[in-house]
């Protein structure tokens, strides 16, 4: 597989890694004047290239910022809490070009918000209650795996019990689902929905609800987007909360 790493020719870590792939050839010509290169070279699909590419980023950040691994260490002050699929498609620092460091992430399949997931709502309490992340992200993406499925009668195995809750998303839009006749389309409205219903059931939740009626200073907002994977954009939804005024009472918690 062909792939290309942007690299330092003039550091000695650059250097290093050059002469670990001496072997390859590295382009000179078209190339800017500046320190940085790309040199393209071949490797194998087997675990080592992840071995590779993490000395390669290791060496890349180095020379970028040589505080940046040593500043880290101390602990870390995401703003974000993102909440996405785990499809590969959609690595959320990458398509939001962030840095470690950056991001509290937690990823399923098809990004759900199911208040039985105690994965799930550590992650949220531990975004809200300690490390105060100033927003909260419902990411989808378009070509959704879970959600195709979610829209067949075909067995899944045991994930059939998992995409249960986009099937109860689609009851609860059938209407409007029903009603576009093209499949592809039908299934990009309901990846948009399946978001905008896992940023109410992220708005549902005790942890974001306490955290509105209790932290007046600090108010995490809650936002839904889909990434499409055909070009790259992220597309924001009209669903974005920061109060507790358009949900039900019922999902209210008073102390008094
Ligand atoms: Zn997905």
């Amino acid at each position: 597989m062909l792939k290309s790493f942007p690299l330092d020719q003039e550091t000695p870590a650059g250097k290093a890694i050059m002469g670990r792939l001496g072997k390859f050839p590295i382009p000179q010509k078209g190339f800017p004047p500046a320190y940085k290169t790309y040199i393209d070279f071949n490797m194998s699909d087997s675990y080592e290239r992840l071995l590779e590419g993490n000395r390669i980023f290791v060496a890349r950040k180095n020379h970028e910022d040589p505080t940046f691994f040593q500043r880290l260490s101390v602990g870390q002050q995401p703003k974000y809490l993102w909440i996405g699929c785990s499809d590969s498609r959609v690595p959320n620092d990458q398509i939001t070009s962030t840095n470690p460091g950056e991001i509290f992430t937690t990823r399923n399949i098809a990004n759900l918000v199911d208040h039985t997931d105690m994965s799930m709502l550590s992650v949220l309490d531990y975004a809200v209650n300690h490390l105060k992340v100033d927003h909260i992200i419902v990411c989808g993406h378009y070509s959704c795996g879970g959600v195709r499925a979610a829209m067949s009668n075909q067995h899944h195995g045991l994930l059939d019990n998992w995409l249960r809750n986009i099937k109860d998303v689609y009851r609860l839009h059938h209407e409007e689902l029903d009603a576009i006749t093209d499949v592809d389309e039908r299934e990009r409205k309901l990846v948009e929905f399946n978001v905008t219903e896992q940023v109410f059931n992220v708005c549902k939740t005790s942890i974001v609800q306490q955290a509105w009626v209790d932290n007046k200073s600090h108010l995490p907002r809650v936002h839904g987007w889909v990434y499409d994977v055909a070009n790259g954009e992220i597309k924001r939804l009209h669903v974005d909360y920061q109060t507790d005024a358009e949900f039900h009472d019922i999902f209210r918690f008073s102390d008094k």
